[in-house]
């Protein structure tokens, strides 16, 4: 670039910044902009179009199509050629724009006449603002020159639309309108409260800068820094593999020439160095959002991570560390790590994502502190400021970020219902789940870190169903060692005062991938090398498990159960283990436990022909429901698209329910169930109709789940799913929530 034309750039920023800093209207100031940059720029048009609402553009100034077109002409995002501009986040520049696919003429504004046409997007990071347009009646391609300018300008434009420069008079209220994002519930239940961010936007004052030798020098100083800080990290100890990949690419992003000099460039054009990063943030954004590489498309939050930090060395705005985060805060993320989470632990009301997915660790761990969440809500974290008002619904996977009043009042009745429910769920914690017909089921609840044993007086279970060892092993950066999980297993076991408390051995593979451990690349992990089969493969870690175990015990019962046992030789094999370290234990001269109870896990079909042998040797088995349904309806259980699909109500699933009873009935072999399911009233009353005594889920269904028991007859439930099945029908849903409405009527 010539210096001309730099200083022609320059020229324009800072009348620009002259303009932006009167004291004058909303309006005024943006037909002013157009009117500078028109001149400036030697086209008879410029027009700045703003987003209205997420999905709409309004032309909100205009030098040179008609006035009165002014926030009358409207778009969608996509439509026409400023639409595509603001949808894709890159610039469109054409000599002959009614020959360009897509054109589409807003007759009203009288931009017929005009033949060339270049829009650069107005936008922040992954933040779409709007679309800045200059047009011109001679056909003519803007130059590389031209287009560099114009960027530069819808830079500054778009910090100035975020500090609400434009708003006011024009009816543009940035972050001020209730927004609704639709996402996936991560964790039931619902939260009010206010916005805290994980990562705090940085907010830039000064876009435009005069002297760029100064700002040159800051921006290489801060590069510097980052470098520094970047190598700093990789030297920490502790690194996992995957945490060193990550960091190796920051390295190669911030070592990259190219990305400082673009910056550089951004800087001689008149910005301030805060501007040319954020403007080569966005411009990377869009660039690897159009890349169907999903590989690539993963490396974008790295790339933000970096800017972000090379922005906070910059403005030398941190990290708030908690000092100011509201009351009632609800954590808004991109996404964030199990360990992050477990530092707010309870704290938080809720949890709104952008990421994340329900067998992710964080779900996990929101899961565990039942505290509700919503994964999948894209835009949220460019849409909410700190301190935003926020509801959360967990049930439907829904946000309302600045809630209308209205929204605001249900959703509260809704709140207040589910306390009121749990009030009553309180009155009959110590009670057992006794239905009409004087059956007595075992209620107990599933567990994994020492964060949910506090439920246990508070549910009411009479114990841990399943205590999922895995956490403790996915939420560290390296192997835990034996007398680490000892005391850990003790602390559980002190904790339940007496109640008993199944230990699953280590649960890995297939979506629970520990990040000390090498990745498999298996073509279909969830059938693949995982938990009890790579326990027995490679039993270093099961037997150091088992020890832990046995000492942690130190003379009281212990109950440890084998997830995924899809053979009866697996299950000797197992438990052959057990065997060997009591005997083991003991010679070694350590108390060994009072009891010991051998069960498995019940999540593959095949388990459920074993030998009669199998029912006889184990003490009791657990269906996992959760694999067991997979397997049965050979659907991905992290497939939305197929999870939801099948039901465990449906008579294919319960006939085989009725079989595995039918198996453990002759040897008096204890049957339970834990996964998801038996935690859903209708679904917990179809298996205790079924003959199921014992079940196991998150704590806070069992006050649900009791509530219907304890009105519920067994009898007439099961009259009325052998009456659907007989008259045809494929699932006992329809006969069952008839049922249920009867007895709340
Ligand atoms: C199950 O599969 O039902 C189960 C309880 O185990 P997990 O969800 O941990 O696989
Ligand atoms: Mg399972």
């Amino acid at each position: 670039m010539g210096d001309r034309r730099e200083s022609d750039s320059r020229r324009l920023l800072r009348r620009l910044r002259d303009v932006l800093s009167m004291p004058v209207k909303g309006q005024e100031r943006l037909d002013r902009i157009t009117h500078l940059i028109a001149s400036s720029m030697g086209t008879e048009v410029c027009s700045i179009y703003l987003f209205r609402d997420s999905e709409t553009l309004e032309l909100c100034a205009t030098e040179g199509l008609r006035k009165d077109s002014v926030h009358k002409t409207r778009m969608k995002l996509g439509e026409g050629l400023v639409g595509r501009v603001a949808r894709t986040g890159l610039p469109v520049n054409t000599a002959n724009a009614p020959a360009e696919k897509g054109f589409r003429y807003m007759p009203e504004t009288g931009e017929e006449i005009y033949s060339s046409f270049l829009g650069v997007p107005i936008q922040r990071v992954g933040e779409k603002l709007g679309v800045l347009v200059v047009q011109s009646k001679s056909a003519r391609s803007f130059d590389e020159d031209e287009i560099d300018a114009i960027e530069v300008v819808a830079m500054v434009l778009a910090e100035m639309t975020e500090l609400g420069a434009f708003g006011g008079d024009t009816g543009l209220a940035l972050h001020k309108q209730p927004a609704m994002f639709r996402g996936t519930s991560g964790q039931e239940g619902a939260a009010e409260g206010r916005v805290w961010l994980h990562e705090p936007r940085v907010v830039i004052t000064n876009p435009v800068a005069d002297d760029p030798l100064t700002e040159i020098d800051r921006i290489r100083a801060a590069v510097g820094e980052l470098r520094v800080s970047i190598d700093d990290l990789m030297e920490a100890e502790a690194l996992d593999k995957e945490q060193k990949a990550v960091l190796e690419a920051y390295r190669m992003f911030a070592h990259s020439r190219g990305w400082l000099r673009r910056m550089e460039e951004d800087i001689q054009k008149g910005l301030s160095a805060e501007a040319a990063v954020e403007k080569e943030q966005s411009a990377a954004r869009a660039r690897l959002e159009q890349v169907p590489d999903a590989y690539l498309r993963e490396r974008l939050s790295d790339l933000d991570d970096l800017s972000n930090r090379l922005l906070r060395i910059l403005t030398g705005q941190g990290r708030d560390t908690g000092a100011n985060m509201p009351e009632n805060p609800v954590l808004v993320a991109r996404n964030i790590g199990p360990a992050e989470l477990l530092d707010y632990g309870r704290k938080l009301k809720g949890i709104i994502l952008e990421e994340g997915s329900v067998g992710s660790h964080a779900a996990v761990v929101a899961r565990a502190f039942a505290i509700p969440m919503v994964i999948h809500a894209k835009g949220i974290v460019a849409e909410a400021l700190n301190g935003d008002a926020i509801l959360l619904d967990g049930d439907q996977g829904i946000g309302h970020l600045r809630p209308e009043e209205t929204v605001a009042r249900s959703f509260r009745d809704k709140i207040a219902m589910q306390t009121e429910a749990q009030k009553r769920y309180d009155g009959f914690r110590d009670l057992p789940a006794l239905t009409i017909d004087g059956v007595t089921l075992e209620l107990h609840m599933n567990a994994g870190l020492m964060a949910d044993l506090p439920s246990l007086v508070g549910s009411g279970a009479l114990g841990v169903g399943l205590f999922r060892t895995e956490l403790q092993f996915l939420i560290r950066n390296k192997m835990p060692q034996r007398a680490e999980l000892a005391t850990l297993y003790a602390r559980v076991l002190d904790a339940s005062k007496g109640k008993p408390v199944c230990f699953r051995t280590l649960d890995i593979g297939s979506d629970k991938v520990l990040p000390y451990m090498k990745p498999n690349d298996e073509p279909n992990p969830a059938m693949g090398w995982r938990a009890l089969r790579v326990g027995l493969d490679k039993p270093g870690v099961l037997r150091m498990q088992l020890q832990a175990l046995i000492r942690a015990c130190n003379g009281r019962p212990l109950t440890v159960m084998f997830p995924f046992v899809s053979e009866f030789g697996e299950f000797k094999q197992a438990r052959s283990h057990v065997f060997r370290e009591l005997h083991r234990e003991k010679s070694l001269g350590h108390p060994v436990p009072s009891e010991v109870k051998i069960g498995a896990m019940l999540e593959t079909p095949s388990l459920a022909f074993a030998p009669d042998e199998f029912f006889r040797l184990a003490d009791f088995l657990s269906i996992g429901g959760n694999d067991l349904k997979q397997f049965f309806f050979a659907a991905d259980r992290e497939n939305e698209r197929v999870r939801k699909r099948y039901d465990v109500l449906n008579f294919s699933f319960l006939g085989f329910m009725e079989q595995i009873i039918a198996r453990c009935a002759p040897f008096g072999t204890r049957l339970s169930y834990c996964g998801e399911d038996a935690g859903r009233p209708i679904e917990a009353l179809a298996f205790a109709a079924l003959g199921l005594r014992v079940l196991s889920m998150r704590p806070a269904s069992i006050g649900p789940v009791k509530a219907l028991l304890r009105v519920a007859d067994l009898g007439v439930a099961r009259a009325l799913m052998d009456e659907a099945r007989d008259r045809g029908a494929e699932s006992a849903r329809e006969a069952l929530s008839g049922y249920l409405a009867t007895l709340q009527a």
